[in-house]
């Protein structure tokens, strides 16, 4: 089997019946795009740049981080790099952030809501990333965007971080391509006020799992309630998709079930293009998408939002 799936690296990504399908990949450091590539990867679709700040006792410098995206976008030539802004707090934890212990961590002062706060590390992250654009197709994503406000005000920090740049004569891609994480029930809900203030959405059900559900990711005793396959959760993804479709936005998916093959008709069936994983389950589930017809696939995805 593992030869078989060798050969389909490179392989387009299409349906029985012609769907084009972008199969991205997910990455953790910049050297992973080597990676990627080799599993056929047809951009990233969630670069997320924790390890920036992890292993540490300081900030990484804007030159610090520049340098790591911009390698990331080199590496691609010229596909897309989504590069996520900081997702710390929740179960990432980094003592010199000033992060206070919380007693309901996945539910408190992290990510975008940290740098809402401490604009100075948001905005320096953004100026990383900017400067990096210039060296190929960057994109910029927010993780647990849960309202509009969060997103117009990530933009105004965006928009100061081009303007100080401009200012100084520095080169980034003026056309930078800007989403949101759709991982809080919240966001799927009102999918609609988003999509206007966004040019993608990328659905992270993990975390619309946990949310969802209730159930705490990483606890095993209540494993057997995490289901991203739930039909709440089945719907909340569709929604996001319909309403992405509705307002011509993208809309990828970049938590785990994008890389579970035995999701992947369904997911079809729902109407998902974009799926970001794991490079190495790419070829998987590549397989499944030649096979799927998208007919087909809708009646199936349609049959499982309405299980009990
Ligand atoms: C997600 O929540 O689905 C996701 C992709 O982000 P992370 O796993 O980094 O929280
Ligand atoms: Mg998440």
């Amino acid at each position: 089997e593992q030869s078989d799936l060798g050969e389909l690296i490179t392989v387009p990504s299409v349906t029985k019946d012609g769907a084009q399908v972008k199969l991205e990949a997910n990455i953790g450091r910049p050297e992973e795009v080597e990676i990627a590539l080799k599993f056929g990867a047809e951009g990233v679709g969630l670069f997320r740049t924790e390890f920036l700040f992890m292993d540490r006792n300081t900030l990484p410098s804007e030159e610090e981080q520049f340098e790591a995206y911009k390698k990331a976008l080199e590496g691609m030539r010229g596909q897309v790099v989504t590069i996520r802004t900081l997702d710390i707090g929740g179960d990432k934890d980094l003592p010199y952030l000033g992060l206070q212990r919380e007693n309901n961590p996945f539910l408190g002062w992290r990510a975008i809501r940290y740098c809402l706060d401490r604009r100075d590390v948001l905005k320096t992250q953004l100026r990383a990333i900017l400067r990096a654009s210039a060296y190929g197709k960057a994109a910029v994503m927010f993780p647990m965007i849960s309202s509009v406000e969060e997103v117009v005000k990530a933009k105004e920090v965006l928009e100061e971080a081009k303007a100080e740049l401009r200012e100084e004569g520095q080169p980034f891609d003026e056309h930078v391509k800007v989403g949101i994480m759709v991982e809080i029930p919240s966001a799927a809900v009102a999918a609609d006020l988003l999509a206007p203030e966004v040019d993608f959405f990328s659905i992270g059900t993990n975390d619309l799992t946990q949310y969802t559900l209730a159930v705490d990711r990483d606890n095993e005793k209540v494993r057997e309630y995490y289901n991203p396959l739930h039909p709440a959760v089945l719907r909340l993804i569709k929604r996001v998709i319909d309403v992405g479709n509705a307002f011509g936005k993208e809309v990828a998916m970049c938590g785990e079930l994008a890389g579970d093959d035995k999701a992947t008709e369904i997911l079809l069936g729902l109407g998902l293009q974009v799926f970001s994983m794991t490079p190495s389950s790419i070829p998987r589930v590549k397989k499944v998408v030649l096979s799927t017809n998208n007919e087909e696939a809708q009646a199936i995805a349609k049959k499982a939002a309405a299980l009990a």
